[in-house]
């Protein structure tokens, strides 16, 4: 008798119970039933997996290539994952609509991207002076934070994960020194997210430019100064090319994450064993990504000063505690006209206050000491 015939005149349930009592190694069956027990049917899936970084770009474009070698490996190849760069498939900042469209059944990206549509989304990648890398991931996954972040996107049938963080991020890269929150006046400056809505109070005009266009724009003039992430990515873009002062820190993002979107349905159709898979490919990517920057930042900024001869500039403290200031006003106003923003902001700052406060005695207090 065939195997498909075999587990389908037995029943699913009764097979299953054969498979788990038998092994093909048990010496009481003959080659024929250990032929029958051997290998339950299990289906398999093709997934896309869209992007909106260039292909294999080092650390952000590397992680959904790594969350797709993850989830083969640990699925034993029942579930392959094709990623895209951004632009093949789909344009870099369309992401999320491709997900959300079923498009592409997973994708990778920055929640702030996707502000216009989802205002609040922007708290689920940074906020200025908000969450450090590990005060974010305590957020998400024990404080409360994955599940409004499940709950914002539930409409759009998209279930996130934490994706990867860079950690606190570089000021930017600018052709004049900032000296004081004037030299921020109109200023032409790309920068996504909550940070971009602070520097246009600040007086200074923000652009949102995917990743791959912003080499270009500065260097012709489009802009007239950008960030990008670290010392990593930066070279990796030549953006000490086009720029002569690198201002640190990065006040605007200082520790944001990326997020692995899922096509609800396409989830809903897995079993539960690759459910389960695909949530802790995430969990790894989410956590390497932030090893890996920490690893290569200072690396990379050493070539920078000393081989490419960057100047590198410490914002001044009046400034950095005038764009504090901005910054509350701004994220504040904004929970003042959208509910849903009030919603995720109240769990935040709780969380951030608390944490802040432990970890002036932890955290901080250590690395001040050492
Ligand atoms: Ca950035």
């Amino acid at each position: 008798m065939k195997r498909r015939n075999f587990i389908s005149v037995m029943g699913a349930s009764v097979a299953g119970l054969l498979l788990s009592a038998c092994s093909p190694s048990d010496k009481s069956l003959n080659d024929t039933q250990k032929a029958q027990v051997a290998v339950p049917v299990q289906e398999s899936f093709e997934w896309k997996m869209v992007t909106s970084w260039p292909k294999n770009f080092p650390g952000l474009g590397e992680a959904p290539e790594r969350f797709a070698k993850e989830v083969k490996r640990m699925s034993n190849d029942r579930l392959i994952i094709k990623v895209y760069g951004g632009g093949e498939l789909v344009p870099p900042l369309e992401v999320f609509d491709a997900v959300s469209q079923g498009t592409a059944e997973a994708g990778h990206s920055a929640a702030y991207y996707w502000k216009g549509k989802i205002p609040a989304a922007q708290f689920f990648s940074t906020v200025p002076f908000g969450l450090t890398a590990q005060e974010f991931n305590s957020w998400i996954h024990y404080g409360g934070g994955l599940e409004l972040w499940r709950e914002i996107y539930e409409p759009f049938g998209v279930i996130p994960f934490a994706g990867g963080n860079t950690g606190v991020q570089m000021g930017g890269w600018f052709n004049k020194e900032i000296n004081s929150l004037d030299d921020l006046k109109g200023l032409k400056m790309r920068m996504p997210g909550l940070g971009g809505e602070v520097l246009q109070r600040a007086g200074g005009t923000p652009v949102n430019l995917p990743g791959g266009e912003i080499f270009t724009a500065l260097q012709t003039g489009t802009i007239d100064a950008t960030e990008w992430v670290g010392p990593y990515n930066d070279l990796a873009f030549g953006l000490h090319k086009a720029a002569k002062y690198y201002y640190f820190p990065g006040w605007h993002e200082p520790g944001t994450s990326m997020e692995i979107t899922i096509n609800k349905k396409a989830f809903d159709k897995l079993p539960e064993d690759l459910q389960a898979i695909v949530e802790n490919a995430a969990r790894v990517v989410n956590q390497d990504m932030l090893d890996e920057y920490t690893a290569r930042n200072n690396a990379s900024l050493v070539e920078l000063t000393t081989k490419h001869n960057v100047e590198l500039r410490k914002f001044p403290k009046d400034v950095l505690e005038k764009l504090q200031v901005i910054s509350e006003e701004v994220v504040n106003e904004f929970a003042e006209k959208d509910p849903a923003i009030a919603k995720v902001y109240d769990s935040y700052k709780a969380f951030r206050d608390s944490v802040i406060e432990y970890h002036e005695i932890s955290e901080k207090a250590y690395i001040n000491a050492r």
